[in-house]
């Protein structure tokens, strides 16, 4: 690094500057100080030569000396030490050559020393690789020189100039003192670096320590943030359930128009509301790294029709055709994967698709798009014909809580996480999505997935099939709940399947219970005080007889399902229902777990 000052400057600190490293500026130094012995020294020599009469040695001296001021101005303007040492290296080289070829024509003690200065400085100041060059450029001429004066063989028609001993002492003094001075100087700029360098690491190691308490800092509160929500999320979760619950009882029992219109309403707020609960809660888990992908055994097209099932009557009440497109291949195919992230990524898909158009289509299909020997890829694409999404807005829409424009938010609602949770999710796989869409005339959103293929066709798995609701009002049912709105709900909701459910408020208490009475299923809240949902599952499973502690548990739960699912199977529980559920679905369930007697 060069600094350049004012051509009058004679200051080395105006040429020092701190982004010079510890070697630059001890070169410069160097180069600084040790003009001054030069000047000294080759002004004694010169004066003493002249003296004698020695009128090239005078020349040579008075060129080295008229040369080391300029070198030592140029220093002092520009502190170009690279090019400096090569100017000073070449000098000392063609004085060295001229001394021993012409002017001394003999190798004595002050060659020798010149030969060891231009080894020393050359290697210090420019590294191996020129230190090898100017050592090889002075030796190897004063090797030939011995060699041809051994055998007589080095003749010029100049004779060559002897000169006094105070010269000869002057040149020695002078010579060993530049030596010395070079090699202390370069011990302590080494020293110097290896204070520095220690100096670096230990700041280094500061830094590090503090970036790790910043770190855990961090992750404490991302952690403390999670729970947080996971906690909020409960809490909000479970008089949602209440308000959806009661507005689905109130709505199957035949209210006035205008109170159906009401209850609707009420409804579709309260949907609304636990949707965005969810996205909030899911993209949390996201970001805290919580996901984990399953690989349960899926029928795709079962699947998707279950998917668009729901998402087809919404469209068909907003008048917009919905169509399904499934490969045919995939009909009986098996394949591994995770039917909720699939149902989730989707279902945001087709619920923007829809929500964003007013008119037109909607198309979904799955097709195969490569179908090899155990695996097969497929296709996913979510189609429609609404407003469409401007260029520069296409990659903006995927990041979390934000939407297209203002307007957006204000006209059609939501919290700008279903993409950024959908892009994330794919992330997670390692897939892409891909989007393009037309201002006015409609987006397009796809991706393709992988899935490994079982060998057993659709047939072999167990059908899923809804049994029929007759019979249901023998069932014998235990319900371990706390909540008194929720005890509520579902005795009434269990009444349109004739069931009169036994309830218990806690976990203990069910337990008592279950020791007096025969049931043939448990539906169990977790959160519950005294002995909570999980406690009183696992002391269900440790009872005597074998018709108790084998019987069907199913969990009602309002936390975010993923963080406890774990806990739940451990426990020993069967299945779980979150809250707020569809009364059909905790029905299947249900139906799923238990033989009616
Ligand atoms: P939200 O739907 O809650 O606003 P999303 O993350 O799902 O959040 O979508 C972000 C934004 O992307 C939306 O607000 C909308 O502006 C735009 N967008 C998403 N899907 C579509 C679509 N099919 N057509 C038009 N715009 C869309």
């Amino acid at each position: 690094m060069s600094k350049e000052t004012g051509f009058f400057n004679f200051s080395l600190n105006k040429i020092l500057s701190p982004d010079q490293s510890i070697f630059e500026q001890a070169r410069i130094r160097l180069l600084y100080y040790g003009f001054g012995i030069v000047f000294v020294a080759v002004a004694g020599l010169l004066t003493s030569v002249y003296f004698q009469h020695k009128v090239i040695l005078t020349i040579t001296a008075a060129i080295v000396l008229v040369c080391a001021v300029s070198l030592f101005k140029y220093l002092t303007y520009k502190p170009q030490w690279r090019q400096i040492s090569h100017s000073l290296l070449i000098m000392a080289t063609l004085v060295n050559l001229n001394n021993v070829f012409i002017t001394m024509q003999n190798v004595d003690i002050v060659t020798i020393q010149v030969i060891l200065l231009t080894i020393l400085f050359s290697y210090y100041m420019l590294g191996q690789k020129w230190g090898l060059f100017y050592s090889l450029v002075n030796l190897i001429p004063v090797l030939v020189f011995l060699s041809l004066q051994y055998f007589d063989n080095y003749f010029i028609m100049l004779r060559p100039e002897k000169v006094d001993q105070t010269t000869i002492i002057i040149s020695v003094f002078a010579n060993f003192i530049i030596i010395i001075y070079i090699h202390s100087y370069f011990y302590s700029a080494f020293l110097n670096n290896i204070k520095e360098l220690k100096e670096t690491s230990d700041e280094q190691l500061e830094l590090n320590n503090k970036l790790e308490t910043a770190i855990e800092k961090a992750e404490k509160s991302s952690q403390v943030k999670s729970e947080f929500l996971s906690i909020m999320s409960h809490e909000i979760r479970t008089p949602l359930n209440a308000v959806i619950g009661m507005c689905n009882l109130m709505i199957m029992a035949n209210p006035r128009p205008d109170q159906k219109e009401n209850l609707n309403v009420l409804k579709f707020s309260a949907n609304n509301l636990l949707a965005i609960v969810n996205d909030v809660l899911d993209f949390n888990k996201i970001e805290a790294g919580k996901v984990v992908f399953e690989k349960n055994k899926l029928n795709l097209v079962e699947l998707m029709q279950n998917i668009c099932g729901a998402q087809m009557l919404k469209a068909e009440e907003k008048g917009l055709s919905f169509h399904l497109e499934i490969d045919p291949l995939l009909n009986n195919k098996v394949l591994f994967g995770d039917p909720t992230r699939i149902t989730q990524i989707l279902f945001n898909l087709v619920n923007n698709a829809i929500k964003f158009t007013k008119e037109g289509s909607i198309w979904v299909s799955a097709t195969c798009f490569e179908n090899r020997h155990n695996t097969i890829t497929v296709n996913f694409t979510v189609k429609d014909t609404g407003i469409g999404i401007e260029k520069s807005n296409l990659e903006s829409i995927f990041e979390p809580f934000t939407q297209e424009s203002v307007t957006s938010t204000r006209q059609y609602g939501g919290t700008g996480l279903g993409l950024a949770i959908v892009k994330r999710l794919l992330e997670l796989q390692g897939l892409q999505m891909q989007v393009s869409s037309k201002i006015g005339e409609g987006s397009q959103f796809s991706f393709n997935m992988e899935f490994a293929v079982a060998t057993e066709t659709v047939e072999e798995v167990a059908p899923f099939l809804l049994q029929q609701n007759e019979g249901m009002s023998n069932l014998r049912m235990l319900i371990a709940e706390d909540n008194p709105v929720n005890v509520l709900l579902m005795k009434k909701l269990l009444l349109k399947w004739n069931i009169i459910p036994t309830i218990a408020e806690n976990g203990e208490r069910a337990l008592e219970i279950l020791q007096y009475g025969n049931f043939d299923i448990i539906l169990m809240d977790l959160q519950m005080p005294v002995l909570n949902g999980f406690d009183a599952a696992m002391e269900i499973r440790k009872l005597p007889d074998p018709k108790k502690s084998g019987i069907p548990i199913i969990a009602l739960t309002a936390a975010a399902l993923h963080d406890i699912k774990e806990q739940i199977f451990n426990a020993g529980i069967n299945d779980y229902v979150s809250k707020p559920f569809k009364p059909e679905y905790l029905m299947e369930k249900i139906q799923h777990l238990v033989v009616i007697h």
